[in-house]
């Protein structure tokens, strides 16, 4: 029988066959094997970055290996090395100081500081500003939104970070799941007072992601209370959420109006100018040298979200770390397609429409044209949510492509679909398998 080492061994020189040398050099060179608890192979890399990556990308194939190797049904664990015992006898792994840094994600502080302002965003930072500099007497309460990773926490955070470190206001700083579940415990334990109580005795409150309150009864009911408790006494309220309220499906009326009276702010995707000023402002926090060359051609690549751009960097900085090379757009250019993985941009309409009639078995006609069926009704209305959570198109251009139907039409049916989503276990396995079909997970 073969050993341990053995084993890994033969499996390691069939990975290096099946990723290529540069990949193979880049994750597994310095990896080690031990034997586990219970005979799983455990496989420890230099550090926690590695560890992920290895896990994410090469998991199932190195299970597949090792136990192909082994003629036998092996466990394999990806985990980082203890520290003090990391390989003397590997010295390319040990990652320059810079990207311990750059890993260290904490210490990129969520601040007024730190925020490029630029046309997309001008307006939510000056009215998120204004309101730190002088909370309560200006807008009322404020309203930041727009899609995915394009900087609503940092904004809601930098306000309560600079409150807060003036000091002197009581500001409660909180997400809407955590206001939720805070809620739920109180209620569960019989102490709904104490939970007015405490909100009765904030001078600024922070709440971030509203959105998923959408069609929480019990919740939007006691936020109401907590809201009209606050507005009466001028206390500066602040929200975000990634769309407009009255196009958060399950969101009450009463709470849309709230909203309506104080200030909206949305923030739209950056342009390539912003972008690019976005990631010389964290390479410089983090002490990387990044050359325009190399921040361009990230930027443009990435289409709009800024947490995905600063993945990138933070994954272009391991490579480079890993492998001692400089960051230049050579090697970026070599390794675009690890240093920029999956999907770069938002499927169109069309292969959302092509994806969920395929689902629906019925042809991406039936859900341009306009029969009432049951069964087109309704994956034509899951194609509507689709385009409006996944792509964000305009409700009236929701309804044009789609069988010619009016805003409050398509409206209609986004709401329906969210709550579906909520209450049919079979349905939401329908619109995951979609979603991973236009590469949207
Ligand atoms: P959202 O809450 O809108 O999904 P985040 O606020 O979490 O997005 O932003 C995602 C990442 O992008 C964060 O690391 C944030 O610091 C960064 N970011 C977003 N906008 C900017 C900006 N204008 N300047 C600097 N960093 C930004
Ligand atoms: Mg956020």
């Amino acid at each position: 029988m073969m050993d341990t080492q053995e084993i890994w061994e033969r499996s390691i020189e069939r990975v290096k066959a099946k990723v290529g040398p540069a990949q193979f050099k880049m994750w597994f060179a310095n990896v080690r094997c031990e034997r586990g608890a219970s005979g799983r192979f455990v496989l420890e890399t230099q550090d926690k970055f590695q560890a992920d990556w290895i896990r994410e990308n090469y998991a199932d194939l190195l299970r597949q290996t090792v136990s192909e190797v082994s003629s036998d049904n092996l466990e394999v664990e990806i985990a980082q090395r203890a520290n003090g015992t990391s390989g003397a006898e590997s010295p390319a792994a040990t990652p320059p100081p810079a990207l311990k840094r750059f890993d260290d994600h904490a210490s990129w502080n969520y601040t007024f500081d730190n925020f490029v302002v630029g046309a997309s965003n001008q307006f939510a930072h000056a009215s998120a500003l204004a309101i730190a500099k002088d909370p309560g007497r200006k807008y009322n309460p404020l309203l930041i939104y727009g899609g995915v990773g394009l900087g609503k926490t940092h904004l809601i955070h930098a306000i309560a970070n600079h409150l807060t470190a003036q000091g002197g206001l009581a500001v409660h700083s909180t997400t809407s799941q955590d206001f939720e579940h805070n809620l739920i415990a109180h209620l569960r334990s019989g102490t709904l007072d104490e939970f007015r109580a405490k909100y009765r005795k904030v001078d600024v409150l922070l709440i971030d992601d509203i959105q998923f309150w959408a069609t929480k009864e019990r919740t939007q009911q006691e936020f109401f209370f907590v809201f009209n408790t606050l507005f009466e006494r001028r206390r500066q309220m602040v929200f975000t959420s990634d769309n407009p309220p009255n196009e958060i499906t399950g969101l009450h009326e009463r709470l849309i109006s709230r909203f309506s009276r104080g200030l909206m702010a949305d923030i739209q995707p950056p342009d390539i100018e912003t972008k690019v000023a976005i990631l010389q402002k964290k390479a410089e926090f983090f002490q990387l040298s990044l050359s325009d060359d190399v921040a361009f051609t990230l930027a443009s690549r990435i289409t709009s979200n800024i947490r995905d751009l600063e993945g990138c960097l933070t994954r272009l900085a391991a490579h480079c770390a890993f492998s001692q090379e400089p960051i230049t757009a050579e090697y970026l250019q070599a390794h675009m397609d690890t240093i920029m993985p999956g999907r770069r941009e938002k499927p169109s309409p069309d292969e959302l429409v092509r994806a969920v009639a395929a689902e629906f078995n019925l042809k991406p006609a039936d859900l341009r044209g306009s029969r009432r069926i049951k069964t087109i009704a309704l994956a034509r209305q899951t194609a509507m949510f689709l385009m409006r959570t996944v792509i964000g198109t305009s409700l009236p251009e929701i309804g044009r492509l789609l069988g010619g139907k009016d805003h409050t039409t398509v409206l209609h049916a986004c709401r329906k679909i969210h709550s579906l989503t909520n209450s049919d276990d079979q349905f939401r396995q329908s619109l995951g398998r979609i979603r991973k079909v236009v590469g949207y997970a």
